[in-house]
């Protein structure tokens, strides 16, 4: 029987293309009208600058951003909402951490530690980091199956370790970290602070920031059913009240004085200028629509098209797919087939209306590891069914004949 978790129809995108099987959700998702109705409301009917106005129209626009942001701290299991700071998405919270904490507390001889999982926007950041302050960068290498190697990790870091940086579910190849166990290793031997990319893993997991023990957690709005150009960096309150501000302007200042300033409260020091509000209530529209749904489902649904693809895919000749049991990883496949470069495969199934992913995934350090410039990568989210997966390996099986 053929279930998708979501209605096809609550995403317009989607219901107006009948035959398009989108698997590309790990890039980005399609968004349901709920979110998009949010965003047009905000504009519609409390469209002011936030924080600025004393007039109603104006505190009504901040109410809302207000709002958005206690939704979603909620989401994330965050209890403190003014440890949550709107960004423009994981990458800009990333190059927040590293040039406010990561300029002022890295020097020559501390060691920074990343994964050879990383996405480029939590790999970058700390190399260059690394590079500007004389800090060495360490990296922790793979399994046989590409999850991040626990052993790897224990001998890596130290008391020499200030910041460690690790993904918490692989765009790549959907390899989910075993979070807990690493996060006792890093404990164990150092006092190094934690940053986790939740990129892929707030869309498709329940996540509960306080329960982590972790500082600093990223995401983005655009993958999990919001819009482009809003995500959140969230911290610990003790750390982020002693950090410089990131970017200077308005509204992140108390008092301006003429060769000095004094800073606004958290959240507000780290959001200089005037906030993506509408965008922020799209997001947290997107956050109330995946609480409907309920974030076990949302996994288990995932889960049960995952198994189906890779059972289907792996019974094709010369594929090989990447990454741990399908148990250990999000709705990712990636895969290559002998003989087809990925991108002429992509090209392919978009002629059979079939959207994936070619290419390194923005994770090059993973790519050299697996020997390969490009892999091919299906992802699937709640409005994903048993034709999408049908459609892939019928587009797949085509492919072949093709290159045979
Ligand atoms: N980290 C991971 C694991 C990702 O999948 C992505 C997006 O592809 C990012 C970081 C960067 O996110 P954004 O481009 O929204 O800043």
């Amino acid at each position: 029987m053929r279930h998708s978790l979501a209605p096809r129809s609550d995403f317009p995108l989607l219901a107006a293309t009948p035959g398009l099987h989108y698997l590309d959700s790990a890039a980005t998702s399609q968004k349901p009208a709920a979110v998009l109705n949010a965003i047009r409301d905000f504009y519609e009917t409390a469209n002011a600058n936030p924080h600025r106005g004393a007039y109603a129209l104006s505190a009504k626009a901040t109410d809302l951003y207000h709002d958005a942001r206690a939704t979603i701290a909620r989401f994330v299991g965050v209890a403190d909402s003014d440890c949550v700071v709107f960004t423009r998405g994981t990458t800009e919270a990333m190059n927040l951490v590293a040039s406010s904490w990561g300029r002022t507390n890295v020097q020559a001889g501390d060691e920074i530690v990343v994964t050879a999982l990383e996405h480029h926007a939590n790999f970058v950041p700390w190399q260059q980091l690394a590079l500007q302050t004389g800090a060495t960068l360490r990296i922790v290498e793979l399994t046989a199956h590409q999850s991040i190697d626990l052993d790897q990790l224990r001998d890596v870091v130290s008391t020499r370790t200030k910041l460690v940086a690790i993904t918490h579910v692989s765009n790549a190849v959907g390899a989910i970290t075993p979070l807990a166990e690493a996060v006792h290793i890093i404990r164990a031997r150092s006092a190094a602070v934690i940053v986790v990319d939740g990129a892929q893993a707030v869309p498709h997991l329940p996540v509960a920031f306080d329960t982590l023990d972790i500082d600093f957690y990223a995401f983005s709005g655009h993958k999990l059913l919001g819009p482009m150009g809003i995500g959140c960096l969230v911290g610990r309150r003790a750390i982020l009240e002693k950090m410089p501000p990131y970017q200077f302007g308005g509204d992140m200042i108390e008092w301006v004085h003429d060769f000095d300033c004094t800073w606004n409260v958290l959240p507000h020091k780290f959001e200089a200028g005037t906030p993506n509000a509408a965008d922020a209530v799209g997001l947290a529209a997107a956050v109330r629509y995946l609480e409907a749904l309920g974030m076990d489902q949302v996994r288990a649904h995932e889960l049960s098209l995952l198994e189906k693809a890779e059972a289907a895919v792996r019974a094709l000749p010369g594929l090989t797919v990447y990454g741990p049991a399908v148990a250990q990883r999000s709705g990712v496949l990636s895969f290559s087939v002998a003989d087809v470069h990925p991108h002429d495969l992509a090209t392919i199934l978009d002629q059979h209306g079939v959207c994936i992913r070619a290419g390194h995934h923005c994770a090059q350090p993973l790519m050299r590891r697996l020997g390969v410039s490009a892999t091919a990568r299906a992802s699937f989210y709640v409005y994903s069914d048993e034709s999408d997966v049908e459609a892939l390996v019928t587009a797949l099986v085509a492919a072949q004949q093709i290159f045979a």
